[in-house]
């Protein structure tokens, strides 16, 4: 009998999950893909107004950090007349199109909020129900064989306490809700974070004369930044008069305070303790392969691991756990998917990594998506885009003013 697969979300992942399942038809009906939102590219969708609830955290200009040759699917290029590094606007098109390519958009079911995901164990066998509500009111409960989760994971704030933030006089915002710089010429803006926006961000800042004060907890930065922003190291408080105190001891008056410090994981359909899961701000833990609960490995995270190349990253995770469901790709058991998971950890945790930073795999993306193409049976990732990769890193250290972003806050 043909599999039944949920998809949740059509932004890149969930596309990309949708794409493969629709190819391998002798073993999968047509997914469902749940969207909430009504149209497909997720992060790709922007949208200015920040009055009520968005899923988009994209900023009006925003250009992507890396090449399109990086972004793309490996299946699936960019049109070769559009420039490297893309706005938006060509990333939701390029996402538009594949969508449209693959004929994914009859099995899309738009405006419709995925809101409980459970497992249904019956002997062996575990099939999963899920029940959504579509803005037309209609909420119904169907049963799948597997469900991938490709719901995102820039959407939700990551806010640190700061003590005595209650006293911040100004305007206070997230990442998530920054558009455009135009309202803050000529203020003076304490940015928190220095990686992908808090960097990106303070550039646009100063393009239009606000004097910016970069605060982070890293080693200086190395590279020179553009007048009008200096770095400073990381928020220790705000003061009673308002002022913002950095942890060497200096102060400073701002108008402006923005928080670019990353966002949580949340997955407020799923229930993670009874799926064997610890889910935190950081964390979605064990993961085999950083992608199957080795409790119920027909759940399927698609993106969970960060600091990657997103779209080629999931081409093979999605290929991977396809060939898993399909018994092409034997499980080891349960026990021994946690103790691998456990291992890795621990490995990374004695190499001085922080926990909350157990799921960035940046240096061994390629080798990961080469294990799982090795044992799935399909193309690797070509050692091009790996170099190609290396470089774009190298010259984002040199040349921050023209590709100055990455993935992650
Ligand atoms: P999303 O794009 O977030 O899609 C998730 C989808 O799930 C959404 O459409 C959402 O509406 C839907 N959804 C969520 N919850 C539910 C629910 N309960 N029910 C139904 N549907 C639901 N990557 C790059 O490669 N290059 C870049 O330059 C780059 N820049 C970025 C800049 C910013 C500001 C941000 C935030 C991210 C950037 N990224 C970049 C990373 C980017 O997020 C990924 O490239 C990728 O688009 C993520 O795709 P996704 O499908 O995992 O999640």
């Amino acid at each position: 009998m043909l599999q039944r697969v949920a998809v949740i979300g059509a932004g890149a992942a969930g596309l990309c999950a949708a794409r493969h399942i629709l190819s391998r038809q002798n073993t999968f009906r047509a997914p469902v893909v749940y969207e909430l939102s009504g149209q497909v590219g997720g992060t790709w969708c922007y949208e200015e107004h920040t009055n009520a609830p968005v899923h988009s955290s994209m900023y009006r200009d925003l250009r992507t950090n890396l090449p399109k040759e990086l972004m793309m699917f490996p299946d699936f290029p960019f049109e070769a007349d559009l420039s490297s590094f893309l706005p938006h606007e060509d990333i939701q098109r390029y996402l538009q199109k594949y969508c449209h390519n693959y004929d994914i958009q009859p099995h899309v079911r738009f405006n419709t909020a995925v809101e409980s995901v459970k497992p249904v164990v019956k002997e062996t066998r575990t099939t999963w129900e899920v029940t959504s509500s579509s803005q037309s009111g209609c909420r119904e409960t169907e049963t799948f064989d597997s469900v991938f989760v490709c719901s995102g994971h820039y959407s939700d704030p990551y806010i640190p306490d700061i003590p005595g933030m209650e006293h911040f006089k100004g305007k206070v915002l997230h990442s998530h809700s920054y558009r455009f710089a135009e309202p803050y010429a000529g203020q003076s803006v304490v940015v928190l974070g220095a990686k992908a926006s808090g960097l990106d961000i303070s550039i646009e800042l100063a393009k239009v004369g606000a004097k910016v004060t970069l605060s982070h907890g890293g080693v200086p930065l190395s590279f020179p930044l553009r007048d009008g922003i200096s770095q400073s190291s990381s928020v220790a408080a705000v003061q009673p008069d308002g002022a913002i105190r950095f942890q060497d001891g200096s102060v400073c008056d701002a108008d402006v305070f923005i928080f670019c410090t990353g966002y949580r994981f949340s997955f407020g359909f799923l229930d993670g303790p009874s799926l064997g899961l610890a889910i935190d701000s950081h964390m979605v833990s064990p993961l085999w392969k950083y992608l199957l609960p080795p409790a119920f490995p027909s759940l399927v995270f698609i993106s969970v691991c960060k600091m990657i190349l997103p779209f080629p990253v999931y081409h093979c995770q999605v290929q991977f756990a396809l060939s898993v469901l399909e018994g092409s790709v034997p499980l080891p058991s349960q026990s021994q998917m946690e103790s691998e998971v456990l291992t890795e950890q621990q490995d990374k945790l004695a190499r001085g990594i922080e926990h909350r930073h157990l799921l960035i795999i940046q240096k061994e993306q390629f080798e990961y998506c080469r294990a799982l193409a090795g044992l799935a049976g399909f193309k690797p990732l070509t050692p091009a885009s790996q170099s190609l990769y290396q470089e774009v890193w190298r010259q984002r250290n040199i040349l921050p003013k023209t590709i100055a972003k990455s993935t992650t806050s």
